[in-house]
């Protein structure tokens, strides 16, 4: 049998076939020796092949070494497989990753360049969503910011033309946390935590876009485990990704994307 990993910053992520059918799992990167040891456990005699940043960590705990992919050759590969197989048939579009971090790649038929990345990704989720609020488990943090209301804390364009006909769309986001000091109280756990998914998801939506437009392709496609559970940074990205004029796509299972690529070269 065949398994592909991604060993990535937050979470190790395995691809494999079930009974013929792509499957995934996915452990802590925290808990690398048990990640070790369901490696062991359920694939012993199996073909590896592993990516991403703690490849090298997994396999001294594993105590073998095992065949090495690059990841953004993997990321690049898996995405591709998953957006044949959910029917798009696109081959021109940036691929845009928030992991832990977030990384901006050019992906055009068989050919695939990096064009950019930003800090400001998954990671940062979960850190400042924990400043603000003391909140650190992921799905809790998540479901806080569906009910969060941004209004008192972020400033619109609109809110500094007030009334007046602004340049751009009045929609935008003039200043993430722009408006806290502006007047009006409020800020409520959820409200912090919806302005934080809106800080990540505007940032990397823009950087996107700029990319895009770089590269003269009009699809940005979404991949990476912030997606996960995380249905605000989806709307905002695919709502902001429209405004800004591109086309946007969140791949499903795209958090896989790397594991699948790593399984589709052994
Ligand atoms: P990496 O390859 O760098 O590990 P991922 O694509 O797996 O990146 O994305 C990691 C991000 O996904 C985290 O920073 C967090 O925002 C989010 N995430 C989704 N599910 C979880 C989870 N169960 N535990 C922790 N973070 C999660």
């Amino acid at each position: 049998s065949y398994l592909g990993i991604d060993a990535g910053g937050t979470l190790v992520k395995f691809a494999f076939y079930h009974k013929g059918i792509l499957t995934f799992h996915k452990i802590p990167s925290a808990h690398m020796s048990a990640a070790a040891a369901w490696i062991t456990e359920q694939f012993s005699g199996a073909q590896l092949c592993v990516t991403g940043g703690k490849s090298k960590l997994l396999q001294s705990y594993l105590g073998r070494e095992m065949q090495e992919m690059v990841e953004f050759e993997a990321t690049c590969s898996g995405a591709a497989y998953l957006l044949k197989e959910q029917g798009t048939n696109e081959s021109s579009y940036v691929l845009t990753n928030v992991g832990t971090g977030t990384s901006i790649h050019f992906v055009q038929g068989e050919e695939h360049s990096r064009v950019g990345g930003t800090g400001v990704g998954g990671g940062t989720l979960m850190g400042l969503s924990y400043l603000l609020t003391g909140h650190s488990d992921y799905r809790q943090i998540m479901s806080l910011s569906r009910e969060g209301d941004r209004a008192n804390i972020d400033l619109k364009v609109s809110h500094i033309y007030e009334g007046a006909e602004p340049p751009i769309p009045g929609e935008l986001t003039a200043s993430n946390f722009g408006r806290v000091l502006q007047g009006s109280d409020s800020s409520r756990d959820a409200d912090k935590l919806a302005c934080v998914v809106g800080l990540v998801g505007e940032t990397v939506t823009t950087m996107s876009v700029l990319a895009a437009g770089k590269c003269g392709v009009a699809t940005v496609v979404y991949i990476g485990s912030s997606f996960v559970d995380n249905d605000l940074l989806r709307e905002i990205v695919l709502r902001y990704t429209v405004l800004r004029g591109a086309q946007p796509i969140v791949l499903a299972n795209g958090e896989f994307s790397g594991a699948i690529g790593a399984l589709r070269s052994v």
